[in-house]
């Protein structure tokens, strides 16, 4: 198990298939648990993919319709059940605070819960800045009020064994040396830097439902992995833009003008059979070069490793990009974020974390997967989504 990866629950938009759960993500970094957008199904889709309630510290709803939220009654319940007492955040756009309201209140349980609600305005917010990461959010582009989540990471130093070796600093002198910035050493001074590398922190961003907007290019600036819906394959870009939508071309035109490491795409309309997403690969493919991931059910997408030669890796590709880069304003490019403005140095590790290189494995206990038919989709027919 990694320490930082995205546990994938759920994957489809609008109505469950056969294959594919209503939406729902599980964000692991290291010993915070982020729940996002728990769709109907997904108390059992944890079971499945080995995520217990007491690993959930935070909620991140994007908005209230169905296939983003119609688990939460079935978690928050799960979550008393299995007696967690301590404080989780809930967040969600302020506009839907009497819906959240009603879904905590839907049946009937013994609530011993200790929910902190946080009602997200309808403008950039921070919800928490802390040593481990800030969580930020900006309102998308959706029919109904939508937000986006972006976690950063602080930027930090890296101890360097070798280095700390030549010096003979070892054990307790290691943390007085990081916490004061420099010890005294065979009647000399060591310095933090020279004993240490920068290090740079990690970013995710997660964007749900949404046109193409600015602030889905903000939060996905830079990020390592980006979870980007792509409802649409850019065949049918009338249509998604018609509700609200992206296509996998416009998520990867995102992840490309963001140097996004890696991209999942995700929240597939239930009018493509599973052997028909190569094509939203495909056209996400055009406008990004980086890792995509098509992502499954029970899929396990672990944070990209940091290595300062993938830095490098990163910046070459980012400017490739933004060579490449045409859907765009000027105007647009102009507000993107600061990443430096946004990550305070902070935070010290002595071993970037060694993660699979692999884009994605899978948890074991995978359904059984077929091509989907009007059947398999439960008989709803192909048609405008609604309520997605
Ligand atoms: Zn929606
Ligand atoms: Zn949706």
């Amino acid at each position: 198990m990694a320490n930082r990866e995205l546990v994938v629950l759920g994957t489809a938009s609008q109505a469950p298939t056969r294959t594919r759960n209503h939406n729902g993500y599980f964000l692991r970094w290291d010993d915070a648990g982020l729940l996002f957008d728990p769709g109907e199904g997904t108390q059992r889709q944890m079971l499945l993919a080995g995520v217990t309630a007491h690993q959930v510290t935070r909620i991140c709803v994007t908005h209230f319709h169905g296939d983003h939220c119609l688990g939460l009654p079935g978690v928050l319940q799960r979550m008393a059940l299995d007696q967690v007492t301590g404080a989780v955040e809930v967040a969600y756009p302020a506009s839907g605070a009497d819906m959240f309201d009603r879904i905590r209140r839907l049946s009937l349980f013994r609530d011993t819960l200790t929910l902190r609600e946080r009602p997200v305005p309808d403008a950039a917010a921070v919800l928490a800045d802390g040593p481990d990461f800030r969580l930020e959010t900006r309102p998308l582009s959706h029919r109904v009020p939508a937000v986006g989540y972006r976690l950063v990471e602080p930027d930090g130093r890296r101890m360097l064994p070798a280095e700390l070796a030549a010096r003979g600093i070892t054990g307790a002198d290691v943390g007085r040396l990081q916490r004061e910035g420099r010890i005294e050493r065979n009647g000399g001074v060591v310095h933090l830097s020279e004993v240490s590398a920068p290090r740079r922190g990690q970013k995710f961003a997660f964007i749900m439902d949404t046109r193409l907007c600015d602030a889905a290019f903000e939060l996905a600036d830079d990020t390592d992995l980006l979870v980007c819906e792509s409802t649409f394959a850019d065949a049918d870009a009338a249509l998604a833009d018609d509700y609200g939508h992206l296509t996998a071309g416009q998520a990867g035109q995102v992840a490309a003008a963001a140097g996004a490491r890696r991209l999942v795409l995700t929240h597939f309309s239930q009018r493509y059979a599973d052997t028909g997403l190569a094509q939203l690969r495909r056209d996400a493919a055009a406008a990004y070069d980086g890792d995509i991931v098509l992502a499954a059910d029970l899929d396990r997408v672990p944070v990209p490793p940091r290595a300062d030669a993938l830095y490098k890796e990163r910046s070459a590709h980012k400017e490739r990009s933004a060579r490449s880069r045409s859907v765009r304003s000027s105007s647009a490019a102009e507000s993107r974020i600061d990443a430096g403005r946004l990550a305070p140095t902070s935070g010290m590790m002595f071993a970037d974390c060694s993660l699979s290189q692999a884009s994605s494995t899978r948890c074991t206990e995978t359904p059984r997967r077929r091509a989907t038919s009007s059947a398999d989709r439960g008989g709803v027919p192909d048609g405008p989504p609604n309520g997605e």
